[in-house]
């Protein structure tokens, strides 16, 4: 990893300029590591602030295969929750629906990582490689695209630097600037509800069990971390989300320990409770001539099932095969041609989640009995038969859709 900042003359020609180190971004980086092809990523923050977050989130069996095929699960794994059980529930309802490792033949059914253990361990990762470069703090603030390149402007402290690259990718998030400079639509919307996150530390001896509790009000995610604590993600209307996060520390936890059941024992806050607005949003188009969107810059999820996240690193592993097969044919990588392979992998797959997790937050944030009835029933089907119980782990655990190649011997 090297830093462009002290060495400007090195600014000039990339074959992929990635705008955005956060994980996807990183992630896409890491995998390129030995490709051949030279690499700069550009990140608007310091690099440790970028690493700082301590937010935790679901992290798929498929995720952790690809990690384990870049050669850097090693360095995540002994920081991290493991869960062995995923409980479903639907508020008080007495029907909870069990998944185990049986179901799979899997050691565990998902992970939980926070992500300054993961950015971190891929920063290490990508360290001293030759070719990929890092500019750290800088901030892209204008691309112009061109039949064989696209030239990017990058603010450092003030300062414009200019660089020119094949292939440009957007790595920057939900607000993507990129995706905003190449006038990509999206279609999605807002939901009526925020999510309160945050971290407790509790007294009981469970640590293998991830729990998705459904409430008329919104989803409850709770995913174990090492040390007895939990990650919490808790979904609420917008105004009482805000209430939530302003409560007193004592009356929060009563709140959550109605909202758990006491199953947790006694609780501390550990840290803040953070509160995002969530949207659905799926871009209309993943890539145009030397340009392509990754992770949440081409789409965003609601949190339940924990899927966000999952999506953008798959989308990196995707992405990256593509590029290295067409680089190694002698392709030109920003060809349209070759990035509407990466389009059409993922682009309906992507779909099919963010319409899975619309379905479950909207069937079940509801009390209308008709509906209520229905999703009795199929909570009850979904324990009970074995193909949907199936069926509904693989597309939780990442084990449905093309697999990327680098996941495939893990
Ligand atoms: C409450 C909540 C809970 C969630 N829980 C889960 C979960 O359990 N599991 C899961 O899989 N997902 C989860 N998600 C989703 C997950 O947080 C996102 O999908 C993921 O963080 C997106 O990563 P990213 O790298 O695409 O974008 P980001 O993490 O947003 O990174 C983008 C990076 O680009 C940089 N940047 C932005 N603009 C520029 C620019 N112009 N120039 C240079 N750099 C720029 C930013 O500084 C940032 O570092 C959750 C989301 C929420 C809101």
């Amino acid at each position: 990893m090297t830093s462009e900042t002290q060495d400007n003359q090195a600014l000039t020609n990339y074959d992929i300029a990635i705008a955005g180190g956060g994980i996807v971004g990183v992630t896409l980086a890491a995998i390129l590591k030995n490709s051949g092809l030279k690499v700069i990523i550009i990140e608007a923050k310091p690099l440790e602030v970028a690493a700082a977050r301590t937010q935790a989130y679901a992290f798929s069996l498929l995720s952790s295969r690809i990690y384990e095929g870049i050669g850097v699960w090693k360095d995540i794994v002994p920081h991290i929750g493991k869960f062995k059980n995923i409980r479903l529930s639907d508020s008080d309802f007495s029907q909870i629906v069990k998944f185990e490792t049986t179901d799979l033949n899997t050691n565990y059914l998902g992970y939980v990582a926070q992500h300054n253990v993961v950015l971190t361990a891929l920063q290490k990762y990508i360290v001293d490689c030759p070719n990929i470069h890092w500019l750290c703090p800088g901030e892209v603030t204008d691309v112009e695209y061109q039949d064989d390149l696209a030239q990017v402007t990058v603010k450092i402290q003030d300062k414009k630097h200019f660089l020119k690259a094949k292939l440009v990718i957007g790595a920057d998030g939900a607000r993507s600037h990129i995706r905003s400079l190449a006038k990509i639509t999206t279609r999605g919307w807002k939901y009526w509800q925020s999510c309160v996150a945050f971290t407790i530390k509790h007294t009981a001896a469970q640590n293998e069990t991830a729990f998705e509790r459904f409430w008329s009000t919104g989803p409850m995610g709770v995913l174990p971390l090492p040390g007895n604590r939990c990650q919490i993600v808790w979904t609420n209307p917008h105004e009482r989300a805000k209430k939530l996060q302003a409560l007193e520390e004592q009356d929060f936890i009563k709140e959550l320990d109605y909202y758990i059941q006491g199953s947790l024992g006694d609780l501390k806050l550990v840290g803040d409770r953070v509160v995002f607005p969530v949207q659905l949003m799926q871009c209309d188009h993943y890539v145009q001539s030397r340009l392509a969107l990754i992770g949440d810059a081409a789409h965003c999820c609601h949190p339940v099932g924990g899927q966000g996240l999952n999506l953008g690193i798959r989308d990196a592993a995707s992405l990256a095969q593509i590029l290295i097969t067409a680089h190694n044919q002698g392709q030109d990588i920003g060809s349209l041609s070759v990035l509407k392979e990466y389009e059409a992998w993922r682009k309906r797959e992507n779909l099919a989640i963010l319409g899975f997790t619309d379905f479950l937050d909207r069937f079940f944030s509801n009390n209308w009995l008709p509906i209520v009835v229905v999703r009795r029933l199929g909570l009850w089907l979904m324990g009970n038969l074995q193909p949907l119980k199936i069926f509904a782990l693989k597309l939780m655990t990442g084990l449905k859709g093309k697999t990327p190649v680098l996941a495939q011997n893990n």
